[in-house]
């Protein structure tokens, strides 16, 4: 242990997806072990270090207005480190530094891992570089697997893989977190067990397609993947974001009903209901293709929770393709979805494609298809009503200290009550009665377990 590290506090700002919320989770498990410290405010804080998220403008926006909050408390105390980390510094790089001069080193989605030796080098006054950008063929997983653990929630994240192959045409993913690289099932099962030991009870496996796990020699497939983990002992539930459309495969489908721990819930984005948009998007698959998808999951498990993606004003669509999107939605009935208006990312190609969507008929446009799903949405809650749920417990409600929270296996949260309200639940699944459906969730009660 390096004891000059010891009396150093860190804070960790994350930004973005569940991908951004492991890496901050791979640089607490690199950096604490070695005497770093978590701060508990930017005050306390001698580093702070920020993960970044690029997918948007309104996300890097977020960011550079948090740094300028920063040189603000760096005027005051020069000694402050600060580090940009993930997908805008994995973008722009040394640019950032030109922008926010309070930034002290930028380092992006391969690099964190080198986090331990740059900070090293920066207190000993070594560091002359100041941007870790580089792609490396094979991320170190290695040094991950052997830092410890923390802590785990009773549902935890465990990435599979990094990068994504499928260059859609307004993603900046491919270009900041590189090409498609696969972990070793072995490691994944190790970290998984480790974090059950820790209390994790549900794991969510990630990826930015994760049926593009393992193709690569070798390498077992994501469903063979998934029936691994299946077999861990202690393990309640399984899930898995993100799946690509165009690569759920049948074995994918029949594994919803044969493998008795993974929920029935999957998270599916379309983008759009639009053949012509589709293919502007470079998503590679047609309406029609992803509604006989759904018919298949439908048909394979009646249960099963749906929920999707979709970009509204993405260039050249036009109300008749709006409209279709909407038709889709009704359509597929969609338990939840997220919407975003488009964004111009410069370093993906539709930065450059047009014509541009008015922002204002885009703000309509997200708000219009809000409205259409919420009433998919409150459908599809109140047909739980009625029905007994097996929930997994992640603990007390926040806003109501006399009520238990979960989420059923279909991933609706459901908060309820409990006879004796003083017997711990939290990571048992246990058997609750809907009773009243709510716009984001389900109320109910306890029910004894048959
Ligand atoms: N890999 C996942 C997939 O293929 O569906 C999605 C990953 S991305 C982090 C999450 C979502 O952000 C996308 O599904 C898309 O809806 C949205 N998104 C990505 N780029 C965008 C852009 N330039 N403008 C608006 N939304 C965007
Ligand atoms: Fe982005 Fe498309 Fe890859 Fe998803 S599949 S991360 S949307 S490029």
């Amino acid at each position: 242990m390096r004891t000059n590290n010891q009396a150093r506090h860190i804070l960790i700002k994350t930004y973005g997806c569940q991908m951004n919320v492991y890496d901050t989770e791979i640089m607490q498990r690199t950096l604490f072990p070695i005497g770093y410290k978590a701060a508990t405010s930017e005050k306390k804080a001698d580093i702070i270090l920020i993960n970044t998220c690029a997918i948007r403008e309104k996300a890097e926006q977020k960011v550079f207005s948090y740094l300028g909050r920063l040189a603000l408390l760096k005027q005051n105390r020069p000694e402050l480190i600060i580090g940009v980390c993930g997908c805008i510094a994995q973008n722009i790089g040394k640019k950032l530094i030109q922008r926010s001069p309070c930034v002290d080193f930028v380092v992006g989605t391969h690099a964190i891992f080198q986090l331990p030796s740059i900070l090293d080098d920066m207190y000993r006054g070594k560091n002359t570089k100041k941007v870790f950008t580089n792609f490396n063929e094979f991320i170190n997983e290695i040094d991950l697997v052997n830092s410890p653990v923390i802590d785990s929630k009773i549902s935890g994240f465990v990435t599979i893989m990094r990068g994504c192959n499928n260059y859609c045409a307004y993603c900046v993913v491919p270009y900041v977190r590189g090409p498609e690289i696969s972990r070793k099932a072995e490691d994944i099962i190790n970290e998984i067990k480790q974090k059950i030991d820790k209390g994790m009870r549900e794991v969510t496996l990630l990826g930015q397609n994760v049926n593009s796990y393992g193709k690569k020699e070798g390498m077992i497939s994501f469903v063979d993947l998934l029936a691994q983990v299946n077999q861990i002992e202690k393990l309640k539930r399984i899930r898995f974001t993100t799946s690509h459309p165009k690569d759920l495969n049948t074995d994918l489908i029949n594994a919803f009903g044969n493998l008795e721990k993974l929920c029935t819930h999957i998270h599916l984005p379309v983008q759009s209901g639009s053949d012509k948009i589709l293919k502007r998007m470079n998503r590679k698959y047609s309406r029609s293709d992803y509604l006989k998808k759904i018919r298949d999951l439908k048909k394979r498990c009646p249960t099963i929770s749906i929920s999707s993606d979709f970009i509204v004003g993405f260039p050249g669509e036009t109300d008749e393709d709006f409209e279709e999107s909407l038709s889709l939605i009704k359509e597929v009935e969609y338990d939840s979805l997220f919407a975003f208006q488009y964004s111009d990312r410069e370093i993906a190609p539709a930065a450059k494609y047009s014509p541009k969507v008015d922002e204002k008929i885009k703000r309509q446009r997200l708000i219009q298809l809000l409205d259409v799903q919420s009433k998919n949405t409150v459908k599809r809650n109140l047909s739980c009503v009625g029905n007994h749920y097996s929930v997994l417990v992640e603990g007390k409600s926040k806003k109501e200290s006399d009520q238990w929270t979960g989420r059923t296996s279909g991933n609706k949260i459901v908060n309820f009550v409990a006879p004796d309200n003083k017997k711990n639940l939290t990571a048992l699944l246990v058997d609750v009665k809907i009773e009243k459906a709510c716009a984001h969730s389900l109320r109910g009660y306890l029910c004894p377990t048959k």
